[in-house]
């Protein structure tokens, strides 16, 4: 089944168009700066010549529209009539304490995710934008709305609440929500495809180092701890966001600085984590080259980085009493032998020993082992997915409401 699965952010949409049954990508791209004097307008199809361009772009309907222009124009030839499309899934960040699962999208679907908008005010109301977009430009197929919060509804009441007034759970619905579900889900069951053991014995820590980053506890197949909570500030040091600090430290700053309270979002969300931290850059690959041109600060901002990964991982381990495997994945996952390495030295007392030879040749894109032999813990490289986890779970939920015209 041809599902085009959205990602709308608040200036951007990206979209992959995939064959789900296949399991395999058809084009992707993405639309920047709408809303600016000139958009960025990206198209990669599979196998085909890559275009980018500048352009107007005014609002998200249009760049629902000009992706569909695209797909369909019979120079790129990539689908005949929209109708080929037979379903829509839509990534939507936060489905509250609602939604453990993926949804067919109908009005109380569109209420629920406007009444989470609260709880992700950067994220829920422009991937809601997205949905009415994608509704208006394909309105004859089902849409589908996959949770990044979802994976994580089966965490424990003692994993999810804070120690806060219980009263501000009921009341407001302060707990942890946790994010990057629908990854920390794929690397896992790529993980279970590697073993011969019962799922529901396995105890696995999953890794998602990009941008953002969190980790999650994955205990027989579900998640019972994660590293960001009520919002995808905490847990780990990230590109620009801090993850954990003092509560304290905001009062503190908020004297000491004048600080109006509204700056505050903006100093812990966009100039802290590894930017902050280094005063030079909050992606890895800069912090990395800087670092080995001498810049201590780019070299602290690692190392605080890969402590904070570790201790995370000593945690779950405790909280899971053991742990099989250990999973790295996203950009800095996937990509760096330098941080993985980093993030699990000196944990021998755990059973877990990396074989730098294997973590330094990772092939791109493909699951490997790269923990030595003689480790308890197997540690993993797995390239995450998300797209084709909202591509399979769209078509079956599209097959299940059995409203897909062609079936
Ligand atoms: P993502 O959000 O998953 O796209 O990951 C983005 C992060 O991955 C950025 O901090 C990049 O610098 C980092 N990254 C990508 N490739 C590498 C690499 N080869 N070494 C270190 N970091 C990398």
């Amino acid at each position: 089944m041809l599902v085009l699965v959205i990602n709308c952010g608040s200036s951007s949409v990206k979209y992959n168009l995939i064959e789900s049954s296949e399991e395999r990508d058809v084009c992707k791209g993405m639309i920047e700066r709408i809303g600016a004097v000139t958009s960025i307008v990206k198209h990669e199809p599979v196998g085909k010549k890559h275009t980018k361009d500048a352009r107007a772009i005014s609002n998200h309907t249009e760049a629902l529209q000009e992706i569909l222009d695209y797909l369909l124009s019979p120079e790129n030839k990539i689908i005949n009539s929209p109708s080929d499309i037979k379903a829509v899934g839509h990534r939507v960040v936060h489905g509250g304490e609602m939604f453990k699962d993926s949804v067919l999208i109908d009005e109380d679907v569109e209420n629920a995710i406007e009444q989470a908008f609260d709880l992700a005010p950067l994220h829920n109301p422009p991937n809601l934008r997205g949905i009415k977009a994608a509704q208006k430009n394909l309105p004859d197929v089902p849409h589908v709305a996959v949770f990044d919060t979802a994976f994580h509804h089966s965490l424990p009441a003692e994993a999810y609440l804070y120690g806060i007034p219980n009263r501000f759970y009921r009341r407001y619905k302060i707990r942890k929500y946790g994010f990057h579900g629908t990854s920390h889900y794929y690397v896992s069951r790529q993980y279970y495809k590697q073993i011969d053991k019962p799922v529901e014995d396995t105890k696995v820590i999953t890794c998602h180092l990009g941008n953002g980053a969190s980790l999650s506890a994955v205990d027989g197949g579900k998640s019972i701890d994660t590293s960001m909570g009520f919002t995808p500030l905490s847990g780990l040091v990230m590109g620009t966001r801090s993850g954990d600090i003092d509560p304290s430290i905001l009062f503190y700053l908020v004297e000491k600085e004048e600080l109006p309270l509204q700056n505050l979002h903006a100093l812990l969300n966009r100039h802290s984590g590894l930017l902050g931290l280094s005063g030079y850059a909050g992606d890895m690959r800069d912090l990395i080259e800087e670092a080995n041109n001498g810049d201590r600060r780019c070299q602290q901002a690692i190392d605080v980085f890969c402590y904070k990964i570790k201790q995370y991982v000593g945690s779950y381990i405790a909280s899971m009493n053991g742990c099989d495997a250990i999973v790295f994945t996203a950009g800095i996952g996937e990509n760096s032998s330098l941080i993985r390495k980093q993030s699990l030295q000196n944990m021998e007392y755990m059973g877990i020993e990396v074989d730098e030879e294997k973590n330094n040749n990772i092939e791109r894109g493909k699951v490997q082992k790269i923990s030595a032999d003689s480790s308890k813990t197997d540690v993993y490289v797995i390239p995450t997915n998300e797209e084709l986890v909202i591509a399979i779970d769209t078509a079956k939920i599209a097959l299940a409401a059995d409203q897909s015209p062609w079936v």
